[in-house]
């Protein structure tokens, strides 16, 4: 049986055993193909991902010298060109920290910077004054004496938490106080642990306006508070409000759009907290100057302000 069966065995293996080697050939080299495929791709894939990351870093080399440029730069840059290539985390920093360095160093020239002063309030109209200054963006400078009532307090508390700045005016605006320092300093003393009281700030502004000016006063009231390492400010445009009868809001408006047009730096004296006709004149004048590009900012100590009398 094995001697008839073994040539027959034989005869019908050649093809199998042909088949099976065929097709082992073309496995290996299906196998080989897709290794060379493998390695083929994988190279790419690093040579991409090489590419990513020198040009990520070439992205950041240039960012971190760019806000040194935008700093040199930023006068020159319009609106519209800030909105189209925002500056790297430039939601973050003060776009008015430049022209605030330089209200400091007293590199004043051209800048355009106006501190509205309210004096004498809080008043009952506080809230509407300070929603006008919040539709607009725009900072201003409370001169308060002490009022002690509920609508005072929370109007001391908005001018605080709505970013402006609530100075010192005295307690109680009253003039002959001069004659005796020891109780002027007493009445502005009174006013600033009234001020920190109600709004829980631990230090106030340390921005101060003598009543009437500071021609009102005399020598040693103005040395005692340059002594105690406060600031003081006049003003260098009257809104004209200060009379009995003040002129109506177009004519106000007008003073002060003039006014600020003639300095670099402006410190407008108003008693729009009391005074219907410089309150109402308040839109027309932000309006207008925040088209020309002024910028209306909130005093603070370091800057320097026009005086009237110096010591
Ligand atoms: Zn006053």
């Amino acid at each position: 049986m094995r001697k008839k069966n073994t040539p027959k065995l034989k005869i019908k293996s050649l093809p199998r055993f042909l088949t099976f080697s065929a097709m082992s050939l073309i496995l290996i080299v299906m196998i080989v193909m897709s290794l060379f495929f493998l390695t083929t791709k994988i190279a790419e894939i690093f040579n991409a991902q090489k590419q990513i990351l020198q040009t990520s870093s070439s992205v950041n080399s240039s960012e971190s010298t760019a806000p040194k440029s935008e700093t040199v730069n930023v006068n020159n840059i319009t609106n519209q060109n800030a909105k189209t290539n925002p500056p790297p985390q430039a939601n973050d920093a003060d776009p008015l920290a430049d022209i605030k360095s330089r209200l400091r160093s007293g590199d004043t020239d051209g800048i355009k910077v106006v501190f509205l002063t309210f004096d004498d309030g809080p008043s009952e109209n506080t809230g509407e004054l300070l929603d006008m200054l919040n539709e607009y963006d725009a900072q201003g400078t409370f001169f308060t004496t002490l009022h002690d009532n509920d609508n005072a307090k929370a109007m001391y508390r908005r001018i605080v938490d709505e970013g402006h700045t609530l100075a010192n005016h005295t307690s109680s605006h009253d003039y002959s106080l001069y004659n005796d320092p020891q109780a002027f300093f007493a009445d502005v003393d009174l006013l600033d642990q009234f001020q920190k009281t109600i709004t829980g700030q631990k230090e106030t502004s340390h921005v101060f306006r003598f009543p009437g000016g500071s021609t009102n006063s005399n020598e040693a009231c103005v040395q005692g508070i340059v002594n105690r390492g406060w600031n003081y400010s006049d003003w260098n445009v009257s809104s004209g409000d200060g009379c009995s009868e003040p002129p109506p809001s177009d004519v106000i408006a007008q003073m002060i759009i003039e006014g600020c047009r003639q300095h670099d730096v402006s410190v407008v004296l108003s008693h729009a907290e009391l005074k219907a006709s410089s309150r109402a004149a308040m839109p027309i004048v932000i309006e207008t100057l925040q088209e020309e590009g002024y910028v209306f900012l909130a005093m603070e100590k370091d800057y320097t302000y026009p005086r009237h009398l110096e010591v």
